[in-house]
């Protein structure tokens, strides 16, 4: 460890995810040795996880290795471990190894950027996570993709109707951007993908149920999008129940309850869970050591320069914190991509004015907008007050996917894939995928 000013300056990045990346880019040409540990050696391109569990994307598309980023840079090294806590006096963190490879116990640090992002939660209800699956993480979207798949497949051998029907029911939970998505992309897979590849079923025939407790979908949208979106949900056959909250999920059904306080039972097996998310429990512990205050989704509040209280040299970023603003006041940034690479480019750049001796000003959030989409040439777009829907924001949101995506190899199989995709109706990844049985293992 060293003071400031020093060439061996070590500054320690907790996740390779948007924000940590972009702290750890940031640094690549500063006179820093730079450590970038994350307990998965690649970073997710989470926007697309959702393509990956339809089928429209492979993983390897939408997931590059970390190594891979950084193998050009000499003073950024990549530690595959998971951070299990934090001596903030001995400014360590303390590591546990991730699938048996060794990881030191302790790591040193002279700044630490912590960007441990955030995880669904399922409202104090964690035994519905078995029953309905989400698509935050790589392997939970592969397993989703074998879910829908596979419902089919049941469906084609069943010969109860009521109990066909029940595996041909997909409903989603939460109207957020990523459910509004997912429905989409679950019902261009039955009508379209999907239509000619059974004998005794009619994919088109599925029904997809998109549920929010909110009066209206995409709400962090103008109601007008809103509005368009509902619509051309319904157009691909997505049913819109607003106003349900979800009081049960099982095996076998889920349970909605009404405004007016009615119970509705609707049997299904494929639950996509896109409801609230939570921060990382990283947030948790950086809040119990520093005295910093957390907020009913678990984010830790940082100051204004996304430090903690009486740690300057610690810095927390993306989506599990709430930065306050140079008055003072805590405030909740989208939970966006583009909010955590801002602000890990600003602990980047703090970094740097430090160094220099310099001085810095407060974080500033710079919103570049808002963007859902629903399907084939639909989707809608808030952009600094200009909105679009239709083919436009569908474009618009392409060419952002595209120009954001890690890697010009995956920029260039994805262009390619949309456009395959576009032209046949296809998606080349439907594949189930388990876990090896005794036999499949016996047979090699
Ligand atoms: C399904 C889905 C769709 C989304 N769609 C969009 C979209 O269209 N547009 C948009 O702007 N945003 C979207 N988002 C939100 C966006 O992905 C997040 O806001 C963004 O990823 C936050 O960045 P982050 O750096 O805070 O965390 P992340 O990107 O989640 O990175 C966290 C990193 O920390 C690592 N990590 C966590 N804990 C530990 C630990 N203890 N030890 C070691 N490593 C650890 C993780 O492995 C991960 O690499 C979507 C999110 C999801 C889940």
């Amino acid at each position: 460890m060293c003071a400031f000013g020093s060439r061996e300056h070590h500054v320690v990045v907790v996740g390779g995810g948007f924000g940590g990346l972009q702290a750890v880019l940031g640094l690549r040409r500063t006179a820093v040795e730079v450590t970038l540990v994350d307990r998965r050696n690649f970073h997710l391109f989470q926007p697309l996880t959702y393509q990956v569990a339809t089928g429209a994307l492979s993983p390897g598309e939408i997931a590059y290795p970390l190594r891979a980023i950084v193998k050009r840079n000499r003073n950024v090294r990549v530690l595959l471990a998971e951070v299990a806590d934090f001596d903030l006096d001995a400014r360590e963190l303390h590591l546990r190894p991730v699938e048996a490879v060794p990881a030191p116990e302790r790591l040193g640090y002279d700044t630490l950027i912590v960007a441990g992002g955030s995880h669904y939660s399922y409202f104090g209800h964690e035994e519905w996570q078995q029953h309905a699956a989400e698509v935050k993480s790589l392997e939970s979207a592969v397993a989703v993709r074998s879910r829908l798949l596979a419902a089919f497949e049941a469906a084609e051998v069943e010969p109860n109707p009521a109990a066909r029907d029940a595996w041909l029911t997909f409903i989603v939970v939460g109207a957020g951007p990523t459910g509004v998505e997912m429905a989409g992309q679950i019902a261009e897979m039955a009508r379209d993908t999907l239509r000619r590849d059974f004998r005794t079923i009619d994919p088109r025939r599925a029904r997809i149920l998109l549920v929010e407790a909110a009066d209206r979908v995409l709400t962090s949208f103008p109601p007008t999008l809103s509005a368009k979106a509902e619509r051309s949900l319904q157009r691909l056959g997505v049913t819109v129940l607003t106003g349900r909250t979800v009081t049960g999920i099982d095996a076998a059904e889920v349970t909605l309850q009404g405004r007016d306080g009615g119970a509705e039972r609707i049997p299904s097996h494929a639950v996509i869970w896109a409801a609230g998310v939570t921060a990382s429990s990283l947030a948790g512990r950086l809040a119990e050591l520093t005295g910093a205050e957390r907020d009913r989704a678990g984010r830790v509040t940082v100051e204004a320069d996304l430090t903690l209280p009486g740690h300057p040299e610690v810095f927390a970023i993306g989506d599990m914190v709430r930065a306050r603003d140079p008055r003072g006041e805590p405030v909740v940034l989208p939970g966006v991509a583009p909010a955590a690479m801002q602000q890990g480019r600003y602990a980047a750049s703090v970094v740097r004015a430090r160094l220099r001796g310099r001085p810095h000003g407060a974080f500033r959030y710079r919103d570049k907008g808002n963007l859902a989409t629903i399907g084939r040439a639909a989707a809608v777009a808030d952009i600094k007050g200009v909105r679009l829907s239709g083919f436009l924001a569908w474009a618009t949101w392409l060419l952002v996917h595209l120009w954001y995506l890690i890697g010009f190899q995956n920029r260039l199989l994805v262009l390619i894939r949309w456009s395959f995709s576009f032209a046949t109706h296809g998606r080349g990844a439907r594949l189930i995928t388990h876990a090896p049985t005794t036999t499949e293992q016996r047979d090699g």
